[in-house]
């Protein structure tokens, strides 16, 4: 089913300032990749999937506007006709997104701890559409980059061989562009060879068709109240989406809730503390990794500091496949948990500067010795 919806991409195409591009693969060793998958598809199948369980109702156009965790009370306004409805519930799962009604619910219960962080830059989408012939535009199977230091534009693939653009930039960088010309002449001297991919007036329609959306990041914890309610997904740990894993991330917690299901025999009062106590470190690790993969995508991936360790990673890891996975790997292609990964990271970096200072030990005494 993958293949039909979904279109893998082995590596990021990094497109430079003079239009060149060259690839840097993921897994250079098994050629492991991750798919470009529609949201739209996604959501249908998982409505769908719904359908075949007789106990789940579904209702739309009703909006959670306020909630008692304790007696499970919630309070619906529906969105037609601005009728409210109040219906109790033995267990609420908060799965509300980023801006969760739930959380702020919670957010009144003691010891709930919570921090938000707005980054400073926005995002806004464009389109590269198929060709003339109904194809795509650029090689499909990768995730293509255009990254300035600052800012960045990148490109997904879709199946319809048109591709999704996003450009990421600072508030101020987009007010700047507030004119056709402005916005043309910045196109030019950044990202030249996607001026004439989008098209100059596609781009222009739809530049000024939308305004930037912020990104925001959510921290909070304990997840649950008791055995009454519990927050899962972008609800319980926005991020911000560099690293590609805020909807994995929900999808582990439907895993990981399931299991302590299974393992508490459905006893709400231990599986709800218990996921509440296991998984907030790897959502925080989680978190840092997708704010310092942006610096990475952005700026780091243009360095050739950040080659020269990857070049090293893809070697020790093609030599030692067990024994030493680079850290994108290890939270891409591994079911190793975040935190895990961000330890394994600090390790790495232990015996590589080790390795370092042991090299330059050497043939300091080396020339040492050579001289006398
Ligand atoms: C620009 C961008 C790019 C991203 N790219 C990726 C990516 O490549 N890969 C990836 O894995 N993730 C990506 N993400 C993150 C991903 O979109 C989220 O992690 C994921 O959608 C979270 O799923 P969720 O179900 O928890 O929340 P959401 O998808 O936000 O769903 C929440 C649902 O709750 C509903 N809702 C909200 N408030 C209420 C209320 N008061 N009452 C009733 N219903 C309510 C909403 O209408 C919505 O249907 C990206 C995010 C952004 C912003």
């Amino acid at each position: 089913m993958i293949e039909n919806h979904g279109i893998p991409m082995v590596g990021r195409m990094i497109h430079s300032l003079d239009g060149s591009t060259y690839v840097i693969p993921y897994d250079a060793r098994t050629n492991q990749c991750i798919y470009s998958v529609g949201r739209n598809y996604l959501n249908g199948l998982l409505l769908k999937e719904s359908e075949n369980y007789d106990n789940v109702e579904r209702y739309f156009n009703h909006k959670l506007v306020e909630a008692n965790l304790k007696n499970g009370s919630l309070t619906f306004i529906k969105t037609t006709s601005k009728e409210n409805i109040t219906v109790n519930a033995d267990l609420i799962i908060g799965a509300d997104g980023a801006f969760s009604a739930v959380r702020k619910a919670m957010m009144k219960q003691p010891l709930f701890d919570y921090s938000q962080q707005y980054i400073e830059h926005g995002y806004l989408e464009l389109c590269i559409p198929a060709d003339e012939n109904g194809g795509f535009q650029m090689p499909p199977n990768y995730l293509h980059i255009w990254p300035r230091g600052t800012f960045m534009m990148i490109a997904l693939p879709n199946q319809d061989c048109s591709w999704t653009v996003t450009l990421f930039m600072p508030f101020t960088n987009f007010k700047e562009l507030d004119s056709q010309e402005k916005l043309l002449e910045f196109f030019e001297k950044y990202f030249p060879d996607s001026v004439q991919l989008i098209g100059q007036k596609k781009l222009m329609e739809d530049f000024f068709a939308g305004s930037p959306s912020p990104l925001v990041s959510v921290k909070c914890r304990p997840y649950n109240v008791d055995d009454k309610a519990l927050i899962i997904g972008d609800a319980a740990h926005a991020i911000v989406p560099f690293y590609g894993q805020g909807m994995n991330a929900g999808f582990e917690d439907c895993t990981l809730l399931d299991q302590l299901l299974q393992k508490y025999n459905d006893d709400l009062s231990f599986v709800l503390k218990e996921f509440s106590d296991m998984r907030w470190k790897n959502t925080y690790a989680i978190s840092d990794l997708a704010m310092y993969n942006y610096i990475e995508m952005r700026d780091l991936v243009t360095r050739p500091s950040y080659r020269i360790r990857k070049a090293f990673d893809d070697l020790m890891f093609w030599a030692f496949p067990n024994f030493w996975v680079p850290l994108y790997n290890s939270v891409t292609f591994t079911t190793m948990p975040y935190s895990q990964c961000v330890e394994n990271r600090r390790w790495q970096n232990k015996v590589l500067f080790s390795i370092i200072i042991a090299f330059m030990v050497c043939t300091t005494f080396g020339w040492f010795y050579s001289r006398n």
